[in-house]
């Protein structure tokens, strides 16, 4: 459990200025962004793999069988 700061408290960085007037607008958690930026990336880069996996993957009436004839019905060959 994190403790904020309220907006009429001292700024945690120390400069003695209200939070309000000073670091409130400065992004106050570098972290958060970063783990945003992280989450992002990680999901575009999942959905990039997934594309890639999903073409590279040949579907199995692709490759025929010699003398035997593929039924859609059943989802093999005959
Ligand atoms: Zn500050
Ligand atoms: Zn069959």
């Amino acid at each position: 459990m994190s403790r904020t700061p309220g907006r009429n408290d001292k700024c945690p960085c120390g400069s003695g200025k209200k939070y309000k007037q000073c670091c409130e607008g400065k992004g106050p958690n570098p972290w958060g962004t970063r783990v945003m930026v992280g989450l992002v990336l990680a999901t575009m880069l999942g959905a990039l793999y997934a594309g890639v996996v999903s073409f590279s993957e040949e579907p199995s009436s692709a490759t025929p069988v010699p003398g035997k004839v593929w039924s859609p019905e059943h989802g093999h060959y005959h």
